[in-house]
């Protein structure tokens, strides 16, 4: 790598620093072993940045976030900043990064390891092996439309108000890094929206047929939202890359993760037009569990091998890091959560120490 590039480390609230801290030992690791040349600086975010600077994303971690070639985050939130305002609550500072970044794509893989198959509530043959990535979009639709809001109408009866829009600009660039994603992997898109009812997601389906004729080996199909959620459960395998608007990718994203029964397991990627990124883990930051070194550190680890691969060009760093993933599995070492019969249990460190051990 000619030049040096930056790594922002938010370790953030709850489980963040304990995950966080063992997912930067692997990409310092990582760093070193394939000569990435990075540079890595930390700030606060969430209630951290609450306790020290009075809001949930201080400039100062603005500054820095906007200045680095990719982000790793842990997690925000707890019961300590319940209470206050949602206008400067932790959560606040993630919506805050997200929308002064334009990280528009959000990318959820939900990978079952084999080794795992258990873990899920479906049937392992259903699950065992699944591998399918969801791109949600991010920072539009419904969840930003204006106008919204809850009046009085005219029969003087309170009436909630949201407004679902999308731009063509906004389809075309969530579908372009669907399509683009599907080159790198098995190049099936499924568009999901609700094109029977909703004109917004008629433009949205309209969109996505335009921009398939750039990508000829891509093959795109469609699916109602309500099918798809159904699919889901039903048959997930059916699936390569699923590429929907900001709700129903909220909803499908979450009912994807619980295919793979472990929440600690799962990464993900939040990226720009230029493919910054910030990368954290799917999970929140379980404060039921914070301070007892008993989390899950993989899916903060897995959040470095997309932040190596998508934000920074390092497949190969990238490769490696998830098979060394796949060889603690292998060693049947598992934290609580997705601790079994004849396994291994361990700590959170000694999960990132093995993980350090076997890159
Ligand atoms: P959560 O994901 O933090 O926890 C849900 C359950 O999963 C808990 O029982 C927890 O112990 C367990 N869990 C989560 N991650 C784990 C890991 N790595 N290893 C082992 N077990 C794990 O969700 P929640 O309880 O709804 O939210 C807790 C706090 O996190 C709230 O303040 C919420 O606002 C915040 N939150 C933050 C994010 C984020 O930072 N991206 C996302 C979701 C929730």
């Amino acid at each position: 790598m000619s030049e040096a590039k930056t790594v922002l480390i938010l370790p953030g609230d709850g489980i963040g620093p304990e995950i966080v801290s063992e997912a930067e030992k692997v990409l310092r690791l990582a760093n070193d072993k394939f000569q990435l040349g990075l540079e890595l600086e930390h700030a606060l975010i969430g209630g951290a940045a609450i306790d020290a600077h009075g809001v949930p994303y201080p400039d100062e971690t603005h500054a820095k976030a906007e200045q680095a070639d990719a982000i790793l985050l842990g997690a925000v939130g707890g019961p300590k900043w319940d209470e206050l305002d949602t206008a400067i609550r932790p959560e606040k500072g993630l919506l805050a990064i997200r929308s002064r970044l334009e990280l528009f794509g959000n990318l959820r893989p939900a990978i079952l390891y084999p080794q795992l198959a258990d873990a899920s509530s479906l049937k392992p043959e259903i699950v065992a092996g699944l591998d399918i990535l969801i791109v949600r979009e991010l920072t539009g639709g419904i969840y930003f439309g204006q106008p919204r809001g809850v009046h009085n109408n005219e029969q003087g009866e309170r009436e909630g108000f949201n407004t679902y829009r999308y731009a063509e600009s906004e389809i075309l660039r969530i579908g372009r890094l669907a399509f683009e994603s599907a080159m790198k992997r098995n190049k099936r898109v499924c568009s999901v929206d609700k094109a029977n009812v909703l004109e917004v997601t008629v433009l949205w389906r309209e969109v996505m047929e335009e921009l398939a004729k750039e990508y000829p080996e891509v093959e795109l199909s469609h699916m109602y939202v309500d099918n798809a959620a159904m699919q889901l459960v039903r048959e997930p395998k059916q699936f390569d890359v699923i590429v929907t608007g900001n709700m129903f990718g909220d909803i499908l994203s979450d009912e994807a993760a619980m295919l793979t029964g472990s929440i600690g397991m799962l990464p993900s990627a939040s990226l720009d037009k230029n493919s910054k990124g910030l990368y954290e883990p799917c999970h929140g930051s379980a404060p039921d569990i914070a301070g007892q070194g008993i989390a899950n550190p993989l899916a903060t680890i897995l959040s470095v091998a997309m932040l190596l691969r998508y934000s920074l060009g390092a497949g190969e760093a990238a490769a490696a890091i998830e098979q060394a993933v796949s060889q603690v599995l292998d060693q049947n070492l598992r934290t609580a959560d997705i601790f079994s019969e004849g396994m291994q249990r361990v700590s959170t460190a000694d999960m990132g120490k093995a993980v350090v051990a076997a890159l």
